[in-house]
């Protein structure tokens, strides 16, 4: 099984919390696990067997008991798709023998990473398990995109939805894991509230850079003349996907300037504060409906130089239209 990163954040999380009651009178029959973190969502479920057979007190993560479910070779926990790959009806069907077979301890757990990945054969193949469970058997699905679920599916189930979770905690569990203080923050302000999101974004290093690119094309760009030299900026041709990602981030956080509301990215919040000046609140949002017309045009392939190009005119002329 995974490697746990955020132990103590999902401990302390609402949706832990949620099972409180589960864990001790008894679980149910099936769970949906819902978030697009998907890593987190297979650790909280790491977590969630840790609590059920901890011998200790709960999921200590310490003990024998824990320490099978950890390594991934406890007899009563099985994790099914952990690569998170389409799942077929075979897959299921040998979760559904496994699952008539009595447990050692009279608990038997399973897991479905990103279950939505199922087909429609295989999830109705699960189906007629959910609907006729076997003693001491208790289902999780792994969800990150709900609406692939059969309606079916979900009501047979107790949907958990993962915390979104605030951007101090993010921070806090990111520094728990030895990133620096300034690496913590920027990840935890483009994460959304999602740990495995920030995690990545702290373990990129481009993401600095994508940032004072962004925030350098919007200082620069004041005449025409200064198109090619903003055209120079690397990350706008080579990583223009999230170079265009990171520069909408800025232009909303202008925009709630603009508004007198919170900015998401305070980690240059005074840089974006006095860039915002430069610009109404009418040219910064005709300035994000470019940028998405600008990918729109990429996803069918036009030319990208000369896509960027007349970007770059478009915010230019953006900007002095709504002054
Ligand atoms: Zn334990």
């Amino acid at each position: 099984m995974s490697e746990l990163l955020f132990t103590n954040t999902l401990k302390g999380s609402r949706a832990y919390e949620l099972l409180g009651g589960d864990f001790s009178n008894g679980l149910g029959h099936a769970y949906m696990l819902v978030s697009s973190d998907d890593e987190v969502v297979k650790e909280f479920f790491t977590l969630i067997a840790s609590t059920v057979f901890c011998t200790e007190n709960s999921a200590c993560l310490k003990c024998n008991e824990c320490s099978k479910v950890l390594h991934g070779n406890h007899p009563d926990v099985v994790v099914v798709n952990g690569e998170g790959q389409v799942i077929k009806a075979d897959a299921i069907r040998e979760l559904t023998e496994d699952a008539g077979i009595r447990s050692f301890s009279g608990t038997k757990l399973y897991y479905i990473h990103r279950a939505d990945l199922m087909n429609a054969v295989a999830q109705n193949k699960l189906l007629k398990t959910l609907e006729e469970p076997p003693k001491g058997v208790t289902i999780f699905l792994g969800v990150s995109n709900e609406s692939a679920m059969l309606d079916t599916i979900k009501s047979r189930t107790r949907q958990i939805a993962l915390d979104i979770f605030d951007n101090a905690t993010v921070k806090e569990a990111m520094m728990s894991l030895g990133i620096d203080e300034d690496t913590a923050s920027l990840s935890a302000d483009c994460s959304e509230g999602l740990l495995g999101k920030a995690y990545k974004i702290a373990g990129s290093p481009d993401y600095a850079n994508l940032y004072s690119s962004a925030l350098n094309l919007l200082k620069g760009l004041n005449r025409s003349a200064d198109v090619i030299t903003v055209d120079r900026i690397p990350e706008l041709t080579k990583k223009t996907d999230e170079f265009f990602n990171i520069l909408s981030i800025v232009l909303r956080d202008m925009l709630a300037v603009k508004g007198n509301n919170p900015v998401l990215s305070r980690h240059v919040g005074l840089e974006i504060r006095n860039i915002a000046e430069g610009f109404s609140a009418k040219a910064i949002s005709e300035i994000i409906l470019l940028i998405n017309e600008a990918r729109r045009k990429l996803s069918l392939n036009v030319n990208l130089q000369g896509t960027i190009d007349s970007l770059l005119f478009s915010i230019l002329e953006a900007k002095y239209k709504w002054q």
